[in-house]
């Protein structure tokens, strides 16, 4: 609307835009952002960048953030120039403030950034053929790559126990305990299954505390819009979005990955027996993120990928689980019982990888 045409005016003037601003409009499908493309006239020269309003309601820290953003992609862009690669659209780059920030705020406390628009590259919502899901297990394990040497332990944890699988646990049992919607009797078979698998759930964060699994800097967004596709190539080019890095499990990117990506069914599917496993789509993604790692991981978190997407699909189904007795306060949902379909999707999900699990393991042996 119109205030907030004039909040981006606000924010314009405070970055360094090369050239006066001559048009500005909404840009992308992205869900959390307020994402808007710019174009700048410098004589016969145009510049076009990325201006974002951060959505501070989810990310409570923007500093932090940007912190994060700010270390990550100078640390990438030295990389990439030492490696002969094109350091403006294989990384994110930010444009500072005309004070050197790497954020500006506006006069009602929105917190605003700039980016160099990456040109002749596309981000696509949905995977199209197998060959996208190859890309992007290519993009992430290069990810993983070229962050392998990253103080990760430095960067600001800007969602806390996001992937803290024990943690999500002692949260579900006091919800079970609570029970404020009286609905755990109707659960008591989903409550068996996660109690069950209780001891397993905190096998990878009592690695990375032995130091087994070594800390790193995991995207945790993982899905397929985040990942610019170059047009001419059709190969991945840049990993975009930045805002939930953080210090964590390689297993963990993986692990999601696998979940919304080789499942056969969709996540809120009411009928589980459409839910399974594709072996050859985990096979596709688990050769494009080991090519993309090209041996920077250590052998212990390679024998953990099966366990990471086990992982990430249990944890998952307990969040949903938690929010079905708790009321449905935290995961959107548009008929009854939503949250209790996702449930069931994933433990179904969980329960298929256990059957196939010699053959995942066989599959991350291969590459
Ligand atoms: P959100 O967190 O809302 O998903 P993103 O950072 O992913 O926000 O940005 C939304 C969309 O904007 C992306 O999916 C992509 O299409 C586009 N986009 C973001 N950054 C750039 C960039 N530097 N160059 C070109 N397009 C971009
Ligand atoms: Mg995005
Ligand atoms: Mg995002």
């Amino acid at each position: 609307g119109d205030a907030q045409c004039g909040k981006i005016r606000e924010a314009i003037d405070l970055l360094s835009f090369e050239g006066e601003p001559i048009s500005w409009e909404r840009y992308g499908s992205g869900h959390i952002n307020d994402t808007f493309r710019l174009v700048c006239r410098d004589g016969e020269k145009e510049h076009l960048y990325i201006l974002q309003r951060i959505n501070h309601e989810i990310f409570t820290d923007p500093v932090s953030l940007m912190r994060n953003i700010a270390g990550v992609t100078s640390f990438l862009r030295e990389k990439i120039i030492a490696q002969g690669g094109d350091p403006y659209r294989e990384t994110l780059n930010i444009v500072k403030s005309r004070d050197g920030k790497d954020y500006v705020t506006d006069s009602d406390g929105n917190y605003w950034r700039g980016y160099l628009f990456i040109s002749g590259a596309t981000c696509f919502d949905k995977v199209r053929n197998p060959d996208d899901f190859y890309q992007s297990g290519k993009a992430f394990g290069h990810f993983q790559r070229q962050l392998a040497e990253y103080p990760a332990e430095e960067l600001t944890e800007t969602i806390v126990n996001f992937h803290n699988t024990p943690v999500r646990l002692e949260t579900f049992k006091k919800a079970v305990e609570e029970d404020v919607c009286g609905r755990a009797h109707l659960v008591e078979e989903e409550i068996k299954f996660v109690m069950d698998r209780a001891d397993e759930a905190g096998a990878a964060m009592n690695m990375l505390k032995e130091g087994t699994l070594p800390l790193r800097v995991t995207h945790n967004d993982t899905k397929l819009n985040n990942i610019m596709i170059d047009d001419v190539t059709g190969e991945a080019l840049c990993i975009i979005d930045l805002d939930t890095i953080m210090p964590g499990l390689s297993i963990f990117d993986f692990g999601d990955s696998i979940r919304f990506g080789a499942n056969t069914a969709d996540e809120d599917e009411p009928d589980v027996s459409l839910v399974s496993l594709s072996l050859p789509l985990y096979e596709i993604y688990t050769k494009g993120f080991l090519e993309g790692c090209q041996g920077s991981l250590t052998q212990a978190e390679r024998d953990m990928l099966p366990m990471g997407a086990k992982l990430m699909t249990f944890e998952c189904g307990v969040r949903f689980l938690t929010d079905f007795l708790q009321g449905d306060t935290y995961f959107r949902i548009s008929r009854e019982n939503h949250n209790l379909d996702r449930t069931r999707t994933q433990f179904a999900l969980v329960a298929d990888m256990e059957k196939k699990w010699a053959d995942m393991e066989a599959i991350v042996c291969k590459y």
